[in-house]
């Protein structure tokens, strides 16, 4: 597989390059040369294969020879190592359950993925790869445990010191080995200038090999299929589901509407959005206008405007009227999110996150007006990790899991640094 700049603009690369690259010279998004079709036997791997089969046949066709298949298998299946339930609330819907993983919210599977793949393009190179990102939170979890061991590769993360809550802290502090943390004495916007000037320093980058695990990157978007296939297999092939995902950057609908165009069935797509809605209002006026970012419950949605939408707009060669076709997009209040929480566990028992409940609010509202349409919300992190919103509106404590338990009881390590360009630098070089 080939992939190309949005910007057109820059040569084509394959998937090593693309990874290690991020994103293109040109500052374009990559973006695959064509998006490959699942054939007879793909239907039936789906139906009868277990979900390694069904993720490595989905992911190789992007990755090419650029991974043997007994690796691409083993990332595959390192991957995965975790369940992804599809849970029935209703008779018509069902909440897919991503948070599962080490760090409790969907981002575990792109990380766990681009993570293995950048080790084994070190390995290749023979070179020591630094992988230098900055964080507002969740993110760094995700890319600390992600690459924790991994080989050939050191993690340096940039956070703001005070400004995440104590497990995102600990998730980024605690493992040590080779995943050193920053904490820089500044809010997040000096974390990530921080980063940007080092990637455009080209001094630094002529003697380190570095990258960013930025969630752009195409070995952290295209693995986002997986689970929407997973349960794909589990309804069948008779059911046509409407889909609704809670997106603030727009990565995970954007992997599922690939799987569509793959040959996935699917009714319709929801974008499940907060207060931030420049999409929502997108779609009703042809008018891109982003508004300024609002904070709200659901804050790793607080995009206004969203990085992948140029690949959704891409998968429907900016044809507005054939996307919204298959693409509705609803906006939810702070006050609407809140009485979903409410209503799913009055009326389930089930208790939802702020961001699966913006998804699940948005799926009711299209079923009011579309009776007989079964679907389902992805519910995109554990409750426990927003504990503090859904204690105050539930009035019910959170139940914290044990691996939660444990994570805050581990030694924090950072390293406290000002918001200094040279001082990081400096840092990189002592590794
Ligand atoms: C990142 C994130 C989202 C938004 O996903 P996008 O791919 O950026 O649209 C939703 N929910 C949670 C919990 C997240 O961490």
């Amino acid at each position: 597989m080939k992939y190309y700049s949005l910007n057109k603009n820059a040569p084509l690369v394959n998937f090593r390059e693309a990874t290690i690259k991020g994103l293109a010279p040109d500052k374009g998004l990559y973006f695959p040369a064509h998006i490959p079709l699942f054939g007879n036997d793909m239907h039936s791997e789906i139906m009868q294969g277990t979900n390694e089969d069904i993720a490595y046949r989905a992911i190789l066709p992007y990755v090419g020879d650029v991974i043997p298949s007994e690796r691409l298998k083993k990332i595959v299946t390192e991957t995965i190592n975790f369940p992804i339930p599809l849970i029935p609330l209703d008779s018509f819907t069902w909440s897919l359950e991503m948070y599962h993983g080490p760090t409790l919210a969907f981002k575990d599977i792109g990380a766990r993925f681009m993570s293995r793949c950048l080790g084994y393009f070190a390995q290749q190179e023979n070179r020591k790869l630094t992988v230098l990102v900055a964080t507002s939170g969740d993110t760094g979890g995700a890319v600390a445990d992600g690459f924790y061991g991994v080989d050939g590769v050191d993690v340096v993360i940039l956070y703001p010191s005070g400004k995440v809550s104590n497990v995102q802290e600990k998730q980024i502090t605690s493992l040590g080995e080779n995943i050193h943390a920053l904490e820089i004495q500044g809010d997040f916007d000096d974390c990530q200038r921080i980063v940007k000037d080092i990637f455009n320093n080209k001094e630094v980058n002529d003697k380190l090999f570095l990258t960013s695990a930025n969630s752009i990157n195409v070995a952290r978007w295209l693995p986002q299929q997986f689970y929407y296939l997973f349960a794909w297999k589990e309804l069948g092939s008779k059911i046509k589901p409407v889909i609704s995902v809670p997106s603030g950057n727009f990565g995970n609908l954007c992997a599922a509407m690939v799987a569509h165009i793959s040959g996935m069935p699917v009714k319709k797509f929801i974008a499940a959005c907060n207060s931030n809605d420049t999409i929502p209002r997108y779609l009703q006026t042809g008018k891109y206008r982003p508004n300024k970012t609002t904070s709200t419950i659901s804050n790793a949605m607080d995009v206004a405007n969203p990085s992948n939408f140029v690949r959704i707009e891409e998968l429907y060669h900016h044809d507005l009227s054939r996307l919204k076709d298959m693409l509705i997009a609803v906006k939810v209040t702070e006050e609407e999110t809140a009485g979903a929480i409410n209503r799913a566990l009055l009326q389930y028992n089930y208790l939802l996150d702020p961001h699966g409940a913006v998804a699940y609010c948005a799926l009711k509202k299209f079923q009011e007006t579309n009776p007989e349409s079964l679907g389902y919300l992805v519910e995109t992190a554990h409750p426990v990790k927003f504990f503090n919103a859904v204690e105050s509106i539930t009035g019910r404590t959170v139940e914290i899991p044990d691996q939660v338990v444990l994570q805050l009881q581990k030694k924090k390590r950072s390293l406290v640094l000002e918001p200094d360009v040279k001082q990081v630098i400096d840092f990189l070089f002592s590794l």
